[in-house]
């Protein structure tokens, strides 16, 4: 997974969605007037808007690994009417995972969501990453002994660690990664923004910040990479962030 930074929607979009909102509040159910919405041409700009957010391969926003076909609503819109129009409830995602979420939505004992948000905070902070299958898992939580239960919560959910497709693609892009560092140690001189540069164009998956986070450090190659070149280092470190 990957954080998404959220970009301001143009205003004639923005202020059809608000129109929505207000027309639509109160009610229980807004499936029609969503199906309606849908087809107009401020619901596409929402899309494209979307789009810019994940970058030119426009991935979906849980998985990173498929296409982002469709408009996903984090709080669904089935219980949670009320968010079908608001802006930042939209993410894009793939069929896939927007089957496997449907109208699924854990909530912790306080009501906060217990689905990571990539366009909220950062995902890697409840998730881990398995070099060898290629899967993800929750991020051990050193604090409380145990896994972190918003990962665990978000890996069951979207089943990240048991989606052969998803996890053969997020080996494939470390594999990319590792080769791109270990190229960079064979060379007499490290030159650390080519290097970020080149980390930056063959992470697909959002992987870096994995990479160059608490756990992949300690890995080879990073971990050699930070006592050859502790300069380049640190600026694949900054630039991933
Ligand atoms: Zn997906």
């Amino acid at each position: 997974m990957r954080r998404t930074h959220r970009l301001a929607l143009p205003r004639r979009a923005q202020s059809y969605l608000d129109g929505r909102a207000q027309a639509t509040a109160g009610q229980p159910n807004v499936e029609r007037a969503w199906k309606t919405a849908r087809q107009t041409k401020a619901l596409a700009t929402v899309v494209e808007t979307l789009q810019a957010m994940t970058g030119p391969r426009q991935r979906c926003m849980y998985c990173v690994d498929s296409h982002g076909s469709d408009i996903e609503h984090f709080w669904p819109k089935g219980p949670y009417p009320g968010r079908a129009f608001l802006w930042p409830n939209m993410l894009l995602c793939c069929t896939e995972c927007g089957r496997f979420k449907g109208d699924r939505f854990p909530l912790s004992s306080a009501g906060d969501p217990m689905l990571v948000n990539p366009s909220a905070e950062n995902p890697w902070e409840h998730l881990d990453f398995d070099p060898d299958t290629g899967n993800l898992t929750a991020r051990y939580d050193a604090a409380s002994g145990a896994p972190s239960p918003k990962g665990y919560a978000t890996v069951q959910l979207l089943r990240l660690d048991r989606r052969e497709g998803m996890a053969e693609g997020y080996r494939r892009a470390y594999r990319r990664i590792e080769a791109f560092v270990n190229a960079a140690l064979s060379e007499a001189v490290i030159d650390p923004d080519q290097l970020a540069q080149q980390l930056l164009l063959a992470d697909e998956h959002g992987l870096l910040h994995w990479c160059f986070g608490p756990v992949g450090a300690n890995l080879r190659p990073f971990a050699a990479l930070r006592n050859k070149a502790p300069a380049a280092w640190a600026a694949c470190a900054a630039a991933v962030q």
